[in-house]
This record gives structure tokens, C-alpha cells and sequence, in this order.
């Protein structure tokens, strides 16, 4: 088990400080654009392959820190610089973990370079489906159906994802699908759908609050056939499953799946906790350079005391992230929802953070002219996506009371 230090080691310092120049330099300088034109910027995610931002390589290595916060570092220095670009780039992780989750090391090998790059050698982007339309919060109930075709080993894939970032727009897509709807979440399975797969086409394209660089749309799944290959963990580790979940073994399994989902909040948290960082430092140079009253409006104890109260919010979410990726990378249990209480409070802090900001710019902070607004507007979504945060308080409450909480 490796400990960690709030003194950054050399590799560590050496993430944040490249990927912070990338930030600083490369999305910065075109986030409103991209916000406006709600689009992928291609262009960026070029750019960040081109140098090996964007690449399993550097995934792999910040994945493989032993103190798990190379992830957050890195998260965080992207969303500082955008968060909708962040996602347009590093959404593909989604994926990413989940082939790593329940894969077998075949089909790592096999699909996580192709999650970075299409067949082409252009760099491509991943997606991970899950949600539907009458099934958010309630994953239990996913309506989409992988029916296993025993002559030909293939299995088909029907439904309808809502919500997917880098939905149609992906190379490779990830589905989560009822094998058995009436085992619930036990009875569910992910499927890898390779690039060009018929049967998969994007279906109504969102258009957001904030977030805006980054696409989210539907995926329309109509008899889409995906070789016996692409069912993650394979035929035989399922049908075992299914069978221990029709026994009613499947207490313990449920239970290992919630803290699965647990493991990846950090990192959402991390998100959000850029944003606010960028927010707190914009409004605190705004604040010593604005004069109202003949002084500069940081001497009112009004406004010093907000940019207090944000900055202790920044630092308290990234001690919670910190905590959570170490606990996660460490495989130490969340005995009290640590994962969950990471992303539940960095994301209400950068709602909070990247609201007072707007107040602490007055005027200018409801214009386009500053980034405060947007920041706001992209801070939302981490309340809601990777579960809400009211979900986030029940796993919470659920873990330290022990009690089925509902
Ligand atoms: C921009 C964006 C990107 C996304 N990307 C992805 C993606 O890549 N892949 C993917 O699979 N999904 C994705 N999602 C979906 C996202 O995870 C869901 O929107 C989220 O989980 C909430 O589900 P819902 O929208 O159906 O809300 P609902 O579940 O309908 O919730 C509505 C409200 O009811 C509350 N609520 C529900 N159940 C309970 C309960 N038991 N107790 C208390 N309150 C409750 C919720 O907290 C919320 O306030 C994305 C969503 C957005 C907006």
C-alpha cells in the first residue's frame, strides 16, 4: 500500500505542471469559442494527441500512480483550464474504466487502444451508455436488451441511450444492457460496440447549459449485432453470475457493484474542483484590481470574506478528492461513502464558488466579456451527472448508518 503526501513527488509535480501549460495555453485561449459553438473541438483533441496528452500511454501511467492522485492532478488541471473541453477529451476514460472494470486482459488489449484511436490512426473518442430516458438515478431498471443469438455466438443489441457524452460521435462505445430484466442491476452486462458496428446510429443531439464543448446525444441501438467478443468478462463469467443472482446469492454482488461506481467519483470531483479553483483565483485578482469607493473592493470585509469561504472551499474538496483516490487506488473500503462525499461536496463548492464569483465581479460577472458565467453554468452538471448529488447522500447514509436508507 503506498502512502501519499500533500508534497507533491517529482512525477506527480511534472503531470500537474504539463498538463497545466496545456490548459493554461492550448483550451483556454479557446473555451468561450468552443462553449458557443457547441461543438467537439477536434482541433484541441488533435493537439492534445499530438504531444501524447491525449494517449493510453499517459492514461496508463497516471492510472498507475500508487498513490491514485495523479488522476485527480490531472483531471483537475484540465477542468481548471475548461471543463467542456476537459470532457470532449478525457470523457473517452469513461470507457476506459469500465472495459477495464469488467474486462478480460484480451479484450483490454484489444479495445482500449482503439477507445484513443481509430482505425484510420486519427485520434477518436469512446463513449460509456448507461442511462435512458426512464432510467437515470434508478439504473436497476435499464429497458435496452442484449439477446444472445446461440447459433451464430453473436449477441444483439436494442434500446435506446439517453445522455451520452460522445454518444454517435465515438469509435468505440460501451453499452450497458438487461441480458435478464427481471434480475434487475444483476441481470445487466456491458458490451463493447466496435467503430462502424451496424445498428448503432446517435439519435437526438442535446444541447446543454454549460459543458457545451463537450457532445451528448442519444444512441439508437436497433438489432445491432456485436460478436461473442465484445460482451466484457465473457459468456462464461455472465452465465455463472446469472445463475449465483437466480439462486438469490446476490446480495454481496450488488454490493461490490455500488462501490465500483464509487471508485470513479473522485475523478468527477476533481472536475469540478478546477472549476471552482479557476473561479476563486479569477474573482481574487478581479477583486484587488477593482476599485469602487475610491479602494480596491478585496478592503471590504464583504468580499475578503467570500474569497475566505472559497478558498477553503477549494482546498477542503481537493483534501475529500485526495483522500477518495488514495482510498480507491488502495483498494481500502468506503466505509463511510468516501468516494461519494468527494464528488457530492466538491461539486456543491464549485456551484457555490463559481456563484460568488459572479457576485464578487458584479456586473461583469453576468456578461460573456469574463469566464465566471460559464464556469457557473459548467459547474452545475457536476451535481447531477455520475450520479446526483442527492443519490451521492444516500450511498452516504446508507454507509454510516447502516440502514436501507430510501
Ligand atoms: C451532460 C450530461 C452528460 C452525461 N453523460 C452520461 C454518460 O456519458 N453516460 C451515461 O450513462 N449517462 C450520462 N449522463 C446521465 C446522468 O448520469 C443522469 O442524468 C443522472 O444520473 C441523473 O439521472 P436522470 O437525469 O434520469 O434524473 P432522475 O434520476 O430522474 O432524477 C431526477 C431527480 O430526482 C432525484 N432522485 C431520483 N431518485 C431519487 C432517490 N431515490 N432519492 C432521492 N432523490 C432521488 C434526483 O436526485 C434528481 O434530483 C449524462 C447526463 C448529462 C446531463
Amino acid at each position: 500500500m503506498a502512502g501519499y503526501s500533500l508534497d507533491l513527488d517529482d512525477d506527480q509535480r511534472q503531470v500537474r505542471d504539463w498538463v497545466h501549460g496545456f490548459a493554461a495555453g492550448v483550451i483556454r485561449p479557446v473555451a468561450a469559442e468552443w462553449d458557443e459553438r457547441e461543438e467537439t473541438p477536434w482541433p484541441v483533441i488533435e493537439e492534445a494527441a499530438r504531444i501524447g496528452l491525449y494517449s493510453l500511454d499517459f492514461i496508463a501511467d497516471v492510472f498507475a500512480d500508487p498513490t491514485g492522485l495523479s488522476t485527480p492532478i490531472l483531471m483537475e488541471e484540465m477542468a481548471w483550464g475548461d471543463a467542456g473541453i476537459s470532457l470532449a477529451i478525457f470523457g473517452t476514460t469513461l470507457a476506459v474504466t469500465g472495459i477495464l472494470r469488467t474486462g478480460t486482459p484480451d479484450q483490454v488489449a484489444e479495445w482500449l487502444p482503439r477507445c484513443f484511436v481509430a482505425d484510420d490512426g486519427r485520434p477518436a473518442v469512446a463513449a460509456f451508455a448507461t442511462s435512458e430516458a426512464d432510467a437515470g438515478s434508478d439504473v436497476s431498471s435499464l429497458r435496452t436488451r442484449a439477446v444472445y443469438d446461440e447459433p451464430t455466438g453473436d449477441w444483439v443489441l436494442d434500446g435506446t441511450k439517453a445522455f451520452v457524452t460522445n454518444g454517435g460521435i465515438a469509435g468505440v462505445h460501451v453499452i450497458v444492457a438487461a441480458v435478464d430484466p427481471a434480475l434487475r442491476s444483476r441481470g445487466q452486462a456491458s458490451f463493447v460496440v466496435p467503430p462502424g458496428t451496424p445498428g448503432l446510429v446517435q439519435g437526438q443531439r442535446f444541447r446543454k447549459m454549460g459543458i457545451r464543448a463537450s457532445h451528448t446525444a442519444e444512441v439508437v441501438l436497433s438489432g445491432c449485432r456485436v460478436p461473442a467478443r465484445c460482451l466484457l468478462g465473457g459468456k462464461e463469467r455472465l452465465d455463472e453470475r446469472l445463475a449465483q443472482a437466480r439462486e438469490g446469492g446476490s446480495a454481496g454482488r450488488s454490493q461490490a457493484a455500488l462501490a465500483t461506481f464509487e471508485a470513479s467519483r473522485p475523478a468527477v470531483g476533481a472536475g469540478a474542483l478546477g472549476i471552482a479553483r479557476a473561479a476563486y483565483e479569477y474573482a481574487l485578482d478581479y477583486a484587488g484590481r477593482r476599485r469602487q469607493f475610491g479602494r480596491a473592493i478585496v478592503e471590504n470585509q464583504a468580499i475578503a470574506f467570500k474569497l475566505a469561504d472559497m478558498r477553503a472551499l477549494v482546498d477542503a474538496s481537493r483534501l475529500l478528492v485526495w483522500r477518495a483516490s488514495w482510498m480507491s487506488k488502495n483498494a481500502r473500503p468506503f466505509e463511510a461513502g468516501e468516494g461519494s462525499m468527494s464528488k457530492l461536496f466538491a461539486s456543491e463548492a464549485a456551484v457555490r464558488v463559481t456563484d460568488e464569483a459572479i457576485s464578487i465581479l458584479g456586473g461583469y460577472g453576468y456578461i460573456r466579456d469574463h469566464p465566471v458565467e460559464r464556469w457557473h453554468r459548467d459547474a452545475k452538471i457536476y451535481t447531477i451527472f455520475e450520479g446526483t448529488s442527492e443519490i451521492q447522500r444516500l450511498v452516504i447514509a446508507r454507509a454510516i448508518s447502516g440502514l436501507r436508507i430510501s
